[in-house]
């Protein structure tokens, strides 16, 4: 995933009054990014988010994480738990995606974007739950199209972090361990990296050694380590 630094000199407050981001919030353009990339230069559109994702995967930067963008700030009828009586844009860090209302998400923008989110909450230490990866319209529900049904949040939060996504199938209680090892395969199989194999018996989760890893690579049959 590469990020195309494409920083705007408008629509944006420098630095963030003394907040620091606890939240990642996904949009809809509505749009196309080129469109996107200029309607946030124009100083009519009051308007910006920190990044936007195209439909092949491309990532545009256009305000620095350190800085306030304008994409969230008005609140109707919040869900999200972490909001506050202060403007939102203060503390969360906001993403655009390119498609036109009720555009479905291609794999190169799940790919993109979940990479994207792993990186920014590592840098500023947010947990990678829904608590904190949350859509536009759990700030503001008068905009239930941004992001609306075309972003399928759970598959989304599966690539973001497997580990808590394998608990959730746990907590959940599958029928058996290895109904959990089938639930558990579709879900490491749609991830980027291989840095997440886990293995659990008995409602205990552990990581894979190597040459475990290696030979799920290789699609040969899952054995039990010793
Ligand atoms: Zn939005």
């Amino acid at each position: 995933m590469n990020v195309t630094k494409r920083l705007i000199p408008v629509n944006f407050t420098k630095g963030r009054s003394g907040f620091k981001p606890v939240g990642i919030v996904l949009h809809l353009m509505d749009g196309t990014l080129k469109g996107t990339d200029a309607w946030f230069r124009n100083t009519k559109s009051q308007a910006s988010t920190h990044y936007g994702v195209g439909k092949k995967g491309e990532v545009y930067q256009w305000v620095d994480e350190a800085d306030t963008a304008w994409g969230n700030g008005r609140v109707y009828k919040p869900t999200w738990k972490l909001v506050r009586s202060e403007n939102p844009n203060l503390y969360t860090i906001s993403i655009e995606h390119e498609g036109v209302s009720g555009h479905i998400w291609t794999e190169e923008q799940y790919k993109a974007t979940a990479e994207l989110v792993q990186q920014i909450a590592k840098r500023w230490d947010i947990p990678l739950d829904r608590d904190h990866i949350i859509i536009h319209s759990e700030i503001y529900a008068l905009k239930p199209s941004c992001t609306g049904p075309g972003l399928d949040m759970d598959k989304f939060m599966a690539l973001v972090s497997p580990t808590t996504s394998l608990q959730n199938v746990l907590v959940k209680g599958s029928a058996s361990p290895s109904v959990y090892w089938a639930d558990a395969k579709d879900i490491l199989h749609s991830i980027p990296s291989w840095e997440f194999y886990l293995e659990f018996f008995n409602g205990e989760i552990k990581v894979l050694d190597q040459k475990m890893v290696d030979s799920m690579k290789k699609g040969l049959p899952f054995t039990k380590s010793a």
